[in-house]
Protein backbone atom coordinates (compact mmCIF):
# COMPACT_ATOMS: atom_id res chain seq x y z
CA UNK A 1 0.00 0.00 0.00
CA UNK A 2 3.06 2.30 0.71
CA UNK A 3 3.90 1.69 -2.81
CA UNK A 4 0.93 2.27 -4.18
CA UNK A 5 0.21 5.55 -2.57
CA UNK A 6 3.97 6.79 -3.88
CA UNK A 7 3.40 5.89 -7.00
CA UNK A 8 -0.14 7.38 -7.22
CA UNK A 9 1.03 10.37 -5.67
CA UNK A 10 4.01 10.71 -7.63
CA UNK A 11 1.80 10.41 -10.86
CA UNK A 12 -0.57 12.69 -9.41
CA UNK A 13 2.12 14.99 -8.91
CA UNK A 14 3.37 14.50 -12.71
CA UNK A 15 -0.51 14.80 -13.94
CA UNK A 16 -0.76 18.57 -12.16
CA UNK A 17 2.66 19.93 -13.65
CA UNK A 18 1.45 19.48 -17.48
CA UNK A 19 3.09 22.82 -18.73
CA UNK A 20 6.75 23.06 -19.76
CA UNK A 21 8.21 26.39 -21.06
CA UNK A 22 7.19 25.25 -24.29
CA UNK A 23 4.00 25.19 -23.67
CA UNK A 24 2.51 27.56 -21.46
CA UNK A 25 -0.62 28.70 -21.10
CA UNK A 26 -0.69 32.52 -20.69
CA UNK A 27 -4.03 33.57 -21.33
CA UNK A 28 -6.26 34.47 -24.48
CA UNK A 29 -4.81 36.38 -26.79
CA UNK A 30 -5.19 40.26 -27.06
CA UNK A 31 -4.63 41.70 -30.61
CA UNK A 32 -5.20 45.35 -31.46
CA UNK A 33 -6.15 46.36 -28.11
CA UNK A 34 -9.12 43.49 -28.31
CA UNK A 35 -9.46 39.88 -26.69
CA UNK A 36 -8.90 37.37 -29.50
CA UNK A 37 -10.31 33.92 -27.86
CA UNK A 38 -8.93 31.11 -29.43
CA UNK A 39 -9.62 27.35 -29.29
CA UNK A 40 -7.38 26.04 -32.03
CA UNK A 41 -6.32 24.99 -34.59
CA UNK A 42 -6.04 28.99 -35.47
CA UNK A 43 -6.65 29.67 -38.86
CA UNK A 44 -4.32 32.28 -40.15
CA UNK A 45 -3.69 34.45 -43.38
CA UNK A 46 -1.53 36.25 -44.56
CA UNK A 47 -1.30 38.46 -48.03
CA UNK A 48 1.94 36.92 -49.69
CA UNK A 49 4.05 38.61 -52.16
CA UNK A 50 3.51 39.33 -55.79
CA UNK A 51 6.64 38.00 -57.08
CA UNK A 52 8.07 40.64 -59.37
CA UNK A 53 10.91 41.93 -57.30
CA UNK A 54 13.25 41.23 -54.71
CA UNK A 55 12.19 41.02 -50.87
CA UNK A 56 12.55 44.21 -49.12
CA UNK A 57 12.14 45.35 -45.52
CA UNK A 58 8.88 46.40 -45.65
CA UNK A 59 7.53 43.40 -47.16
CA UNK A 60 9.96 41.41 -44.73
CA UNK A 61 8.92 42.99 -41.72
CA UNK A 62 5.32 41.56 -42.02
CA UNK A 63 6.26 38.21 -42.88
CA UNK A 64 8.70 38.33 -39.52
CA UNK A 65 5.80 39.87 -37.10
CA UNK A 66 3.42 37.17 -38.83
CA UNK A 67 6.23 34.25 -38.09
CA UNK A 68 6.50 35.94 -34.47
CA UNK A 69 2.51 35.77 -34.06
CA UNK A 70 2.50 31.77 -35.08
CA UNK A 71 5.66 31.41 -32.75
CA UNK A 72 3.85 32.69 -30.02
CA UNK A 73 0.70 31.08 -30.14
CA UNK A 74 2.84 27.71 -30.63
CA UNK A 75 4.50 27.97 -27.88
CA UNK A 76 1.17 28.52 -25.67
CA UNK A 77 0.36 25.37 -27.25
CA UNK A 78 -2.45 26.27 -29.91
CA UNK A 79 -2.53 24.73 -33.09
CA UNK A 80 -1.80 27.17 -35.93
CA UNK A 81 -2.60 26.65 -39.09
CA UNK A 82 -0.61 29.54 -41.66
CA UNK A 83 -1.53 30.22 -45.22
CA UNK A 84 0.12 32.79 -47.30
CA UNK A 85 -0.39 32.96 -50.50
CA UNK A 86 1.73 34.37 -53.62
CA UNK A 87 -0.26 36.48 -56.02
CA UNK A 88 1.51 35.36 -59.25
CA UNK A 89 -1.24 36.33 -61.78
CA UNK A 90 -1.16 40.13 -61.34
CA UNK A 91 -0.42 43.24 -63.80
CA UNK A 92 2.55 44.34 -62.08
CA UNK A 93 3.70 41.28 -62.56
CA UNK A 94 2.89 40.58 -66.19
CA UNK A 95 4.64 43.95 -66.89
CA UNK A 96 7.53 43.07 -65.39
CA UNK A 97 8.25 40.41 -66.49
CA UNK A 98 7.11 41.85 -70.55
CA UNK A 99 10.19 43.99 -69.53
CA UNK A 100 12.61 40.62 -68.82
CA UNK A 101 11.70 39.06 -71.80
CA UNK A 102 10.46 36.00 -69.96
CA UNK A 103 7.70 34.08 -69.67
CA UNK A 104 4.83 35.28 -66.77
CA UNK A 105 4.87 32.34 -64.58
CA UNK A 106 9.00 31.42 -65.61
CA UNK A 107 9.56 34.69 -64.24
CA UNK A 108 7.42 34.69 -61.01
CA UNK A 109 9.46 31.38 -60.01
CA UNK A 110 12.66 32.86 -60.43
CA UNK A 111 11.27 36.12 -58.10
CA UNK A 112 9.92 33.20 -55.57
CA UNK A 113 12.86 31.41 -55.21
CA UNK A 114 14.94 34.76 -53.60
CA UNK A 115 11.94 35.11 -52.19
CA UNK A 116 11.79 32.15 -50.15
CA UNK A 117 16.13 32.68 -50.11
CA UNK A 118 15.41 35.92 -47.70
CA UNK A 119 12.55 34.30 -45.29
CA UNK A 120 14.98 31.15 -44.85
CA UNK A 121 17.71 33.77 -44.11
CA UNK A 122 15.33 35.00 -41.33
CA UNK A 123 14.25 32.00 -40.19
CA UNK A 124 10.83 32.74 -41.04
CA UNK A 125 9.32 29.22 -40.99
CA UNK A 126 7.61 27.80 -44.02
CA UNK A 127 3.49 28.52 -43.92
CA UNK A 128 1.56 25.55 -43.60
CA UNK A 129 -0.10 26.37 -47.01
CA UNK A 130 1.14 28.37 -49.88
CA UNK A 131 -1.72 28.64 -52.27
CA UNK A 132 -0.82 30.55 -55.47
CA UNK A 133 -3.20 32.53 -57.49
CA UNK A 134 -2.73 30.84 -61.06
CA UNK A 135 -3.47 27.20 -59.15
CA UNK A 136 -6.70 28.97 -58.21
CA UNK A 137 -8.25 29.77 -60.99
CA UNK A 138 -11.44 27.71 -60.72
CA UNK A 139 -12.10 28.48 -57.22
CA UNK A 140 -11.69 32.39 -58.14
CA UNK A 141 -14.54 31.77 -60.96
CA UNK A 142 -16.39 29.52 -58.84
CA UNK A 143 -16.44 32.81 -56.49
CA UNK A 144 -17.74 34.95 -59.22
CA UNK A 145 -20.56 32.63 -59.80
CA UNK A 146 -21.91 32.58 -56.59
CA UNK A 147 -22.01 36.34 -55.94
CA UNK A 148 -23.72 36.97 -59.52
CA UNK A 149 -26.34 34.14 -58.49
CA UNK A 150 -26.77 36.51 -55.42
CA UNK A 151 -27.12 39.41 -56.90
CA UNK A 152 -23.58 41.11 -55.17
CA UNK A 153 -22.04 40.92 -58.86
CA UNK A 154 -23.32 41.81 -62.26
CA UNK A 155 -21.07 41.16 -65.76
CA UNK A 156 -19.91 43.58 -68.55
CA UNK A 157 -18.08 42.33 -71.32
CA UNK A 158 -16.80 39.38 -69.89
CA UNK A 159 -15.74 41.41 -66.84
CA UNK A 160 -17.54 40.67 -63.40
CA UNK A 161 -17.73 43.62 -61.14
CA UNK A 162 -18.83 42.83 -57.29
CA UNK A 163 -21.13 45.64 -56.46
CA UNK A 164 -18.38 47.95 -53.76
CA UNK A 165 -20.72 50.78 -53.20
CA UNK A 166 -21.07 49.61 -49.56
CA UNK A 167 -17.48 48.69 -48.67
CA UNK A 168 -16.09 52.43 -47.74
CA UNK A 169 -19.06 52.65 -45.24
CA UNK A 170 -18.54 49.42 -43.68
CA UNK A 171 -14.59 50.26 -42.92
CA UNK A 172 -15.81 54.12 -41.43
CA UNK A 173 -14.14 55.60 -44.81
CA UNK A 174 -16.12 58.55 -46.73
CA UNK A 175 -16.26 57.85 -50.47
CA UNK A 176 -13.98 60.22 -51.41
CA UNK A 177 -10.94 59.18 -49.60
CA UNK A 178 -12.15 55.33 -50.31
CA UNK A 179 -11.98 56.24 -54.14
CA UNK A 180 -8.90 57.91 -53.93
CA UNK A 181 -7.06 54.84 -52.32
CA UNK A 182 -9.18 52.58 -55.24
CA UNK A 183 -7.03 54.98 -57.34
CA UNK A 184 -3.97 54.39 -56.02
CA UNK A 185 -4.54 50.57 -56.57
CA UNK A 186 -5.22 50.75 -59.80
CA UNK A 187 -8.75 49.99 -59.50
CA UNK A 188 -9.71 52.64 -62.21
CA UNK A 189 -12.92 54.03 -60.59
CA UNK A 190 -13.30 56.08 -64.18
CA UNK A 191 -13.98 52.25 -66.04
CA UNK A 192 -17.12 53.31 -67.61
CA UNK A 193 -18.74 50.07 -67.46
CA UNK A 194 -19.21 49.72 -63.87
CA UNK A 195 -22.17 51.13 -62.28
CA UNK A 196 -20.70 52.46 -59.13
CA UNK A 197 -16.93 53.42 -59.33
CA UNK A 198 -16.71 51.71 -56.27
CA UNK A 199 -17.32 48.63 -57.97
CA UNK A 200 -14.20 46.39 -58.66
CA UNK A 201 -13.45 43.11 -60.91
CA UNK A 202 -14.01 39.51 -59.67
CA UNK A 203 -12.91 38.64 -62.93
CA UNK A 204 -11.59 40.46 -65.90
CA UNK A 205 -11.61 40.35 -69.45
CA UNK A 206 -8.04 39.68 -70.95
CA UNK A 207 -6.45 41.70 -73.69
CA UNK A 208 -4.11 39.77 -75.60
CA UNK A 209 -0.75 40.26 -73.49
CA UNK A 210 -2.37 39.31 -70.36
CA UNK A 211 -2.64 35.77 -69.06
CA UNK A 212 -6.39 34.95 -69.46
CA UNK A 213 -7.99 31.65 -68.66
CA UNK A 214 -11.46 30.20 -70.23
CA UNK A 215 -14.35 31.35 -68.21
CA UNK A 216 -18.15 31.29 -68.74
CA UNK A 217 -17.73 34.97 -69.09
CA UNK A 218 -15.22 34.65 -72.03
CA UNK A 219 -11.06 34.68 -71.94
CA UNK A 220 -9.90 36.23 -68.28
CA UNK A 221 -8.24 36.10 -64.99
CA UNK A 222 -9.06 36.98 -61.88
CA UNK A 223 -9.01 40.32 -59.67
CA UNK A 224 -7.06 41.30 -56.67
CA UNK A 225 -9.09 40.96 -54.22
CA UNK A 226 -10.77 38.29 -55.73
CA UNK A 227 -7.56 35.92 -55.90
CA UNK A 228 -7.26 35.93 -52.20
CA UNK A 229 -10.97 35.63 -51.38
CA UNK A 230 -11.31 32.78 -52.95
CA UNK A 231 -7.76 31.31 -51.57
CA UNK A 232 -9.22 31.91 -47.78
CA UNK A 233 -12.40 30.28 -48.85
CA UNK A 234 -10.90 27.33 -50.29
CA UNK A 235 -8.13 26.89 -47.56
CA UNK A 236 -10.35 27.64 -44.62
CA UNK A 237 -13.71 27.90 -45.64
CA UNK A 238 -16.02 30.44 -44.41
CA UNK A 239 -14.04 32.22 -41.91
CA UNK A 240 -10.51 32.95 -40.40
CA UNK A 241 -9.22 33.61 -37.12
CA UNK A 242 -6.71 35.60 -37.74
CA UNK A 243 -5.99 37.85 -40.97
CA UNK A 244 -2.37 39.38 -41.63
CA UNK A 245 -0.68 42.02 -44.43
CA UNK A 246 1.01 45.52 -44.37
CA UNK A 247 -1.00 48.11 -43.55
CA UNK A 248 -1.30 49.69 -46.88
CA UNK A 249 -3.51 46.18 -47.62
CA UNK A 250 -5.94 47.35 -45.36
CA UNK A 251 -8.19 49.21 -47.78
CA UNK A 252 -9.36 48.30 -50.72
CA UNK A 253 -7.85 45.12 -50.84
CA UNK A 254 -8.57 43.32 -47.48
CA UNK A 255 -12.07 45.60 -46.69
CA UNK A 256 -13.29 44.11 -50.81
CA UNK A 257 -11.66 40.96 -49.88
CA UNK A 258 -14.02 40.55 -46.66
CA UNK A 259 -17.14 42.01 -48.33
CA UNK A 260 -16.28 39.56 -51.08
CA UNK A 261 -16.64 36.56 -48.82
CA UNK A 262 -19.31 37.56 -46.95
CA UNK A 263 -21.51 38.57 -49.57
CA UNK A 264 -20.61 34.96 -50.84
CA UNK A 265 -20.98 33.17 -47.77
CA UNK A 266 -23.52 34.83 -45.53
CA UNK A 267 -21.14 34.64 -42.54
CA UNK A 268 -19.84 37.03 -41.06
CA UNK A 269 -17.22 37.99 -39.73
CA UNK A 270 -14.66 36.67 -42.36
CA UNK A 271 -11.94 37.08 -40.39
CA UNK A 272 -12.45 37.27 -36.32
CA UNK A 273 -9.31 39.88 -36.09
CA UNK A 274 -7.10 41.70 -38.82
CA UNK A 275 -3.44 42.34 -38.20
CA UNK A 276 -1.93 45.62 -40.30
CA UNK A 277 1.64 45.66 -40.15
CA UNK A 278 2.91 49.41 -39.61
CA UNK A 279 4.81 50.79 -42.38
CA UNK A 280 8.68 50.75 -42.85
CA UNK A 281 9.76 54.37 -43.94
CA UNK A 282 13.16 55.76 -44.74
CA UNK A 283 14.24 59.43 -44.38
CA UNK A 284 9.97 59.99 -43.99
CA UNK A 285 8.56 58.23 -46.57
CA UNK A 286 6.95 54.75 -47.04
CA UNK A 287 9.68 52.16 -48.25
CA UNK A 288 8.44 51.37 -52.02
CA UNK A 289 9.53 50.41 -55.06
CA UNK A 290 8.53 53.18 -56.63
CA UNK A 291 9.89 55.39 -53.95
CA UNK A 292 13.52 54.31 -55.13
CA UNK A 293 13.95 53.53 -51.32
CA UNK A 294 14.27 50.18 -51.28
CA UNK A 295 16.48 48.86 -48.55
CA UNK A 296 16.89 45.02 -49.57
CA UNK A 297 17.07 42.16 -46.86
CA UNK A 298 20.27 40.44 -48.35
CA UNK A 299 22.07 43.28 -48.54
CA UNK A 300 21.35 43.77 -45.23
CA UNK A 301 22.02 40.29 -43.83
CA UNK A 302 25.87 40.62 -45.81
CA UNK A 303 26.93 42.62 -42.53
CA UNK A 304 24.25 41.89 -39.99
CA UNK A 305 22.82 38.37 -38.33
CA UNK A 306 19.35 37.83 -39.02
CA UNK A 307 18.75 37.44 -35.69
CA UNK A 308 19.52 41.44 -34.93
CA UNK A 309 17.31 42.17 -38.23
CA UNK A 310 14.33 40.25 -36.61
CA UNK A 311 15.20 41.94 -32.53
CA UNK A 312 15.42 45.27 -34.69
CA UNK A 313 12.03 44.40 -36.84
CA UNK A 314 9.82 43.22 -34.00
CA UNK A 315 11.13 45.29 -30.52
CA UNK A 316 8.55 47.20 -30.68
CA UNK A 317 4.40 47.97 -31.23
CA UNK A 318 3.66 45.62 -34.28
CA UNK A 319 0.89 47.94 -35.87
CA UNK A 320 3.11 51.69 -35.49
CA UNK A 321 5.09 52.56 -38.56
CA UNK A 322 8.33 53.64 -38.35
CA UNK A 323 11.69 54.90 -39.21
CA UNK A 324 14.54 52.31 -40.21
CA UNK A 325 18.16 53.27 -40.08
CA UNK A 326 21.18 51.53 -39.97
CA UNK A 327 22.36 53.36 -36.65
CA UNK A 328 19.34 51.48 -35.10
CA UNK A 329 20.35 48.20 -36.69
CA UNK A 330 23.55 48.23 -34.94
CA UNK A 331 22.08 49.20 -31.95
CA UNK A 332 19.79 46.05 -32.64
CA UNK A 333 23.15 43.99 -32.74
CA UNK A 334 23.97 45.18 -29.71
CA UNK A 335 20.73 44.32 -27.77
CA UNK A 336 21.36 41.02 -29.12
CA UNK A 337 24.57 40.47 -26.83
CA UNK A 338 22.88 41.46 -24.10
CA UNK A 339 20.44 38.96 -24.33
CA UNK A 340 23.00 36.01 -25.36
CA UNK A 341 25.10 37.52 -22.63
CA UNK A 342 21.58 37.19 -20.28
CA UNK A 343 20.85 33.80 -21.84
CA UNK A 344 24.05 32.65 -20.37
CA UNK A 345 23.62 33.60 -16.63
CA UNK A 346 21.89 31.49 -14.03
CA UNK A 347 18.46 31.42 -13.06
CA UNK A 348 15.74 33.57 -14.91
CA UNK A 349 12.27 32.80 -11.97
CA UNK A 350 8.86 30.93 -13.21
CA UNK A 351 7.50 33.90 -12.70
CA UNK A 352 9.50 35.96 -15.04
CA UNK A 353 8.95 32.70 -17.37
CA UNK A 354 5.27 32.79 -17.00
CA UNK A 355 5.45 37.22 -17.43
CA UNK A 356 7.06 36.60 -20.83
CA UNK A 357 4.89 34.29 -22.01
CA UNK A 358 1.59 36.80 -21.30
CA UNK A 359 3.28 39.54 -22.65
CA UNK A 360 4.14 37.29 -25.86
CA UNK A 361 -0.10 37.05 -26.03
CA UNK A 362 -0.44 40.45 -25.39
CA UNK A 363 -0.51 42.36 -28.40
CA UNK A 364 3.30 40.35 -29.09
CA UNK A 365 4.72 42.78 -26.64
CA UNK A 366 8.11 42.27 -27.49
CA UNK A 367 9.49 45.01 -26.03
CA UNK A 368 8.43 43.92 -22.18
CA UNK A 369 9.48 40.30 -23.08
CA UNK A 370 12.86 41.51 -23.84
CA UNK A 371 12.84 43.87 -20.92
CA UNK A 372 12.18 40.89 -18.80
CA UNK A 373 14.57 38.67 -20.38
CA UNK A 374 17.16 41.21 -19.84
CA UNK A 375 16.86 41.74 -16.90
CA UNK A 376 16.01 38.30 -15.11
CA UNK A 377 18.45 36.44 -17.33
CA UNK A 378 18.75 32.57 -17.31
CA UNK A 379 16.01 30.78 -18.44
CA UNK A 380 13.73 33.92 -19.20
CA UNK A 381 16.36 35.17 -21.61
CA UNK A 382 16.80 31.62 -23.14
CA UNK A 383 12.69 31.55 -23.61
CA UNK A 384 12.50 34.87 -25.46
CA UNK A 385 15.64 33.93 -27.69
CA UNK A 386 14.09 30.25 -28.79
CA UNK A 387 11.12 31.24 -29.06
CA UNK A 388 11.40 34.47 -30.70
CA UNK A 389 13.95 32.82 -33.05
CA UNK A 390 16.58 35.22 -31.69
CA UNK A 391 19.15 32.78 -30.77
ZN1 LIG B 1 -4.29 39.42 -50.30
Amino acid sequence: MEWLATHTSEASASNLIPMTHDSIAAGPLRLGGREVPLVGPVRIYSCGITPYDVTHLGHAATFVWVDTLTRALRHSGLEVLLTRNITDVDDVLTAAALRAGAPYDEFAAMQQYRFDRDMSDLHVRRPDFEPRAHQNIDAVIRLAEVLLSVGAAYERNGTVYFRGGEVPARNALSREVALAACARFGENPDDPQKEDALDVPVWRASAADDPSWPSPWGPGRPGWHAECTAMVLRTFGSSLDIHAGGADLAFPHHAYEAAQAEAATGVAPFARAWMHVGTVMVDGEKMAKSTGNLVLVSDLLEGHRAAALRLLLTDRPWAAPWEFTMAGLDIAEGQLDSLHAAAGRRGGSETAVAAISAALLDDLDVPRALGIALEEGGQAARLVARVLALD
